[in-house]
């Protein structure tokens, strides 16, 4: 059955019912609250201009580079594949992620990146239900705080009951590293859960830890496979 199948069987009102039902929601942060992905690549030119490196990611590119989850891995695997004889160390490499951060942060606080529609009245009605909210992401917590401190509010962080980032577990997306932790700090279980997710890499990780797997289509990965995915929506409006 594939997932076009699926999203038909699944029909809205069964869908809203599910999300309510969920003892935890788990949300992924970029593309799935905002669409983020494009300022973090003119975040990554702004880096790459100032430290003096001649490389420049176009969005063609930047879609390509998305299938290695985190920053600096992302980088890593850039330099390997267009530079072999290059090598960057560790630090190089922190280095420029450091200068990247810092871009993204002023990028968010000038263009006040917004929620994607339905965000800001799921995350509002299911704290009316009573329902634990929960973030697993492979970004870094200063960049969820850059973007939830300006596009939701600035105690953001009292809405979530945990905040698992790509630096807490030693894998990233698409090993479900980020997802067990959510479960192993708040005590749930797997089926109790229910992931929000735009990708692929993230599909996958929250299925590889037993957790139900709503995808809401972005910009940046709207043709990956979702096959396996409790059901595809292109937004969560009227979801919440
Ligand atoms: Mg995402």
């Amino acid at each position: 059955m594939n997932v076009e199948t699926l999203s038909v069987l699944l029909r809205p009102r069964s869908l809203k019912d599910r999300i309510a039902d969920a003892a935890v929601l788990i949300l992924d942060v970029d593309g799935t609250l905002a669409e983020t992905e494009g300022i973090h690549r003119r975040a990554f030119n702004a880096a790459f201009i100032e430290a003096g490196f001649d490389w420049y990611w176009d969005q063609r590119t930047y879609k390509k580079l998305l299938r290695t989850t985190g920053g600096k891995e992302r980088i890593q695997a850039f330099g390997r594949t267009r530079y072999p004889g290059i090598c960057l160390s560790d630090s190089e490499v922190a280095k420029l992620h450091r200068t990247k951060t810092r871009h993204y942060g002023r990028l968010i606080a000038q263009h006040t990146c917004r929620l994607r529609p339905g965000v800001a009245a799921l995350i509002r009605n299911s704290r009316a239900r009573g329902q634990t909210l929960a973030i697993a992401t492979t970004t870094t917590y200063s960049n969820i705080d850059e973007l939830l401190s300006v596009a939701l509010e600035a105690n953001w962080c009292d809405l979530f009951a945990t905040v698992v980032a790509g630096d807490d577990v030693a894998r990233k997306k698409p090993a479900p590293d980020v997802y067990l932790e959510v479960l192993a700090r708040l005590g749930y279980g797997a089926s109790e859960c229910l992931a929000i997710e735009d990708s692929a890499n993230g599909l996958k990780a929250a299925s590889s830890a037993g957790i139900p797997v709503l995808i809401s289509r972005s910009e940046y990965f709207r043709d990956d496979d979702f096959s396996g995915a409790l059901a595809v929506v292109d937004d969560l409006t009227e979801l919440g």
